[in-house]
């Protein structure tokens, strides 16, 4: 049996799927492309034992990091969360946690093997989920350094789409005194705020580059945008729990058509989930979520559901009974505002996602076959995914 089928046991794909691609059977989304040849594994991803690659493939769902959460896991390698949406020779990025412009680069995105024309030269727009730092940290390092890794070469503004301003602080958990809340005057801002935000804070930087090196301004290179949603999900500024709803279109361009929902990250509001369609099939992104029905419905017969996923069993490790209101408030949120490992494979189920991809996992630093668990209950493909790990969806 040739290395792909060995890697791919190793991420769960299940036996009889592999068997079945392998003599040319259907059913294969992971696996079919590369087991049909059991082709020479050169991409790093495949190198590190990642699923096998989706070479051909015009539509493609690309690992760019997988760790979920601010630490810096000990032990662990994963970069932050962040996903890329290739579809022939574009991609979008979703989310940008700690380290994407160099996955980017790592995944050969682009024009990845030139030292200044890209990678970044065949990105169209940024997807964030939500605001938490995990997600978005090094979207500046794209905003800024991408002047030198082939922003400038893009044919159009990269749009950079995600939540807007909520409009009121979190409420407190636990007793008074409530702490002094950070910028009071706008404690909350939204994607479009942030990224002029951002800007404002490297403007020595963009003028020095700009006057000196004559590059762009980023007015030439990009914009934040924030996904619009109906006033009457959007009326408790705490969405908790979060409005039901059905997705909503809010992107195309002639390649993909990106919708949206709102899903359980409270008190993280608004938290979105996104699928991707394209002519070859779709992808959908779960962001930071609790169960979820609103993305159950979004994710309905996906081909590749990427799904964030927590250990329970680490949650209580962490933080032990008996807990201090802060203990509690983080435990509280950790095990509610996000999808432990007994869920995902139902929910997957119910969606019938044909591909479950486990990514912004917590701890990032845990063995990978505690996340076998999450086949229980889900009848399609699992892969428990590493960074720069590649799915073909639809046909070549
Ligand atoms: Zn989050």
């Amino acid at each position: 049996m040739c290395d792909a089928i060995t890697q791919a046991v190793r991420h769960g794909v299940p036996r009889r799927t592999l068997l079945k691609a392998a003599l040319g059977g259907a059913g294969a989304v992971a696996a079919g492309p590369a087991l049909a040849g059991c082709a020479p594994d050169v991409t790093p991803a495949a190198a590190s034992g990642a699923p096998p690659p989706a070479d051909g493939a015009r539509t493609q769902l690309v690992l760019l990091g997988t760790a979920g959460g601010p630490p810096a896991w000990p032990g662990s390698d994963r970069a932050g969360i962040a996903s890329a949406v290739v579809m022939g020779d574009r991609y979008y990025v979703v989310d940008g946690g700690a380290g994407v412009l160099h996955q980017v680069r790592k995944a050969r995105l682009g024009n990845w093997q030139s030292d200044t024309e890209g990678p970044l030269d065949a990105l169209r727009a940024i997807f964030l989920t939500h605001l938490h730092s995990d997600h978005v940290v090094d979207v500046n390092n794209i905003m800024t350094a991408g002047l030198y890794n082939g922003l400038h070469r893009v044919d159009r503004k990269v749009q950079i789409w995600g939540p807007g301003n909520r409009g009121a602080l979190p409420p407190l958990f636990g007793a008074p005194p409530a702490p002094e809340p950070v910028v009071p005057e706008n404690p909350t801002p939204g994607t479009r705020e942030m990224v002029d935000l951002l800007v404002r804070a490297f403007a020595t930087d963009f003028n020095d580059r700009a006057f000196d090196n004559r590059k762009p301004v980023p007015a030439q290179l990009f914009e934040g945008l924030d996904v619009p949603l109906p006033a009457q999900v959007l009326a408790d500024p705490n969405g908790t729990p979060h409005p039901r709803m059905s997705p909503i279109p809010f992107y195309e361009d002639d390649r993909v058509r990106v919708s949206v929902t709102l899903v359980q990250h409270a008190p993280v509001f608004p938290a979105l989930a996104f699928r991707f369609d394209t002519d070859d099939g779709s992808i959908v992104f779960s962001g930071d979520t609790g169960p979820s029905e609103n993305l159950i419905e979004l994710a309905q017969g996906t081909d590749v559901l990427v799904h964030e996923v927590i250990a329970r069993e680490w949650v209580e490790s962490l933080l032990p009974q008996p807990r201090n209101d802060a203990q509690e408030g983080l435990f509280q949120h950790l095990i509610n505002a996000h999808t432990v490992i007994e869920d995902v494979g139902p929910i997957a189920e119910r969606a019938q996602a044909k591909t479950l991809v486990l990514s912004h996992l917590v701890p990032g630093n845990w063995p990978e076959e505690k996340w076998q668990a999450a086949q229980n209950g889900f009848s399609g493909t699992l892969v428990v995914g590493r960074d720069l790990d590649r799915i073909g969806v639809g046909s070549e």
